[in-house]
């Protein structure tokens, strides 16, 4: 008789049997007491990397007093939040979700509403770029156009018409009277941390403006000060319409939100759209907890300075080691680490978690760095010397 233990969890994850079992600040331990450095903190989830004591605190006081009321009643945590976020965007008005996906969804419905409350219900199709991630509905695997994530589900949701990244011309050739919006990630994650330039953003901003369309943006990955400013569209200088956002907005808690311009939101009035889950007072409380932190005076500009150094260190590791990296990417603290082709990211990076550090793959090969927004110089060097050895161990295999 077999002794293999059957997971009851579905098969969905390749997952490692390694269990954390609890974390601080930039670590993590698993149930056997190793102690592991978080550089990917959940996908750029843990903001304020683990237990941070201003989460835990916000978290046990809203515990004690009130856990969930549904959407029909004002929920004052949630007022406050959404007030604050405004206070920190472009935005006027925010709609919270349970996750990236929910964020996304109710996006592109903004989007649709948005023109059929302005008496153009054909205008409905979403121009998508390649290489886009944007969660695992129906509707935003057909946004992203992966073939990967739509084989086997049927027929693809309407609606989306995906064009390469970066390129304008075959945007705007995109553009039609059905056009209703532009939406893409202000820097790509899973796609392999691949930043739009910021002048291509621009001239997103000003088709869409042309077009009078929207332009929606899935800062998921990108915002809640990822890349050091509070939302990566602000380094092109422009505003969207509209954003998603969910990740690193609560810290850990499960949570997201859409952040749109009054005049985005027009269409979405009393009845069109809804959540059960969505703005519960447990998120409220962590979500205004993580932006007490992260909007105190310095921190972002503190992201961008370790941001920049962990930028510095890297760049001496793919010119120390030239056989295993092709190079580097990303803002701030969203980096990636591309391998060259016949080192495969999968296997560097289980590679480095053998020697103790965290990473999470990306497309195009790419090792990303996603540290919490708390890591330290030291931490960086820590990384860094933990990448230089793994990856000096793999140049000597090789040769
Ligand atoms: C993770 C992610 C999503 C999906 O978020 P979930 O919370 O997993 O549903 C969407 N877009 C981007 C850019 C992401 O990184």
């Amino acid at each position: 008789m077999s002794e293999v233990q059957q997971s009851a969890v579905m098969n969905t994850y390749a997952r490692s049997p390694i269990a954390f079992d609890r974390g601080e600040g930039v670590y993590l331990w698993d149930t056997d007491g190793r102690r592991y450095l978080d550089f990917y903190a959940g996908i750029a989830v843990n903001s304020l990397g683990h237990a941070h004591p201003h989460l835990v605190a916000a978290l046990k006081a809203q515990a004690e007093k009130l856990w969930h009321v549904a959407n029909l009643y004002t929920i004052p945590e949630g007022e406050k939040l959404a007030k604050r976020l405004t206070e920190n965007s472009f935005a006027d008005r925010v709609f919270f979700t349970n996750s990236g996906v929910e964020a996304l969804e109710g996006l592109i419905k903004l989007a649709r509403r948005y023109h059929a409350a302005g008496g153009n219900p054909e205008r409905y199709r979403v121009v998508t770029v390649e290489g886009a991630f944007h969660g695992r509905s129906l509707a935003t695997i057909a946004a992203a156009n992966n073939k990967k994530y739509l084989d086997g589900f049927g027929p693809k949701v309407d609606g989306f018409d995906n064009v390469p990244f970066g390129n304008m011309n075959a945007l705007r050739d995109a553009i039609g009277p059905e056009t209703a919006a532009i939406l893409l990630e202000p820097i790509q994650g899973e796609g392999g941390i691949r930043a739009a330039d910021l002048d291509y953003l621009r001239q997103l901003r000003a088709a869409a403006d042309e077009f009078g369309i929207l332009l929606i943006l899935d800062e998921v990955q990108s915002g809640n000060g990822r890349t050091g400013k509070m939302w990566a569209h602000e380094w092109a200088g422009i505003e969207p319409d509209a954003i998603a956002t969910a990740k690193g907005i609560g810290g850990g808690f499960p949570m997201g939100a859409i952040l749109a311009k009054e005049e985005a939101a027009r269409g979405l009035t009393p009845g069109t759209h809804g959540t059960t889950f969505g703005g519960n007072p447990l998120a409220m409380a962590v979500g205004n907890a993580v932006l007490d932190v992260i909007g105190e005076p310095g921190f972002m500009e503190r992201v961008e300075k370790v941001g920049d150094y962990l930028w510095d260190k890297m760049a001496g590791l793919v010119a120390k080691h030239p056989t295993v990296f092709a190079g580097q990417r990303g803002a701030g603290l969203m980096q990636g680490l591309a391998c060259q082709p016949d080192v495969s990211n999968l296997e560097f990076l289980n590679a480095l978690r053998e020697a103790g550090l965290l990473t999470v793959g990306a497309g195009e090969n790419v090792i990303r760095l996603l540290p919490p927004l708390i890591v330290e110089e030291k931490h960086v060097d820590e990384a860094a010397a933990i990448i230089d050895t793994v990856a000096g161990q793999w140049s000597k295999k090789d040769a």
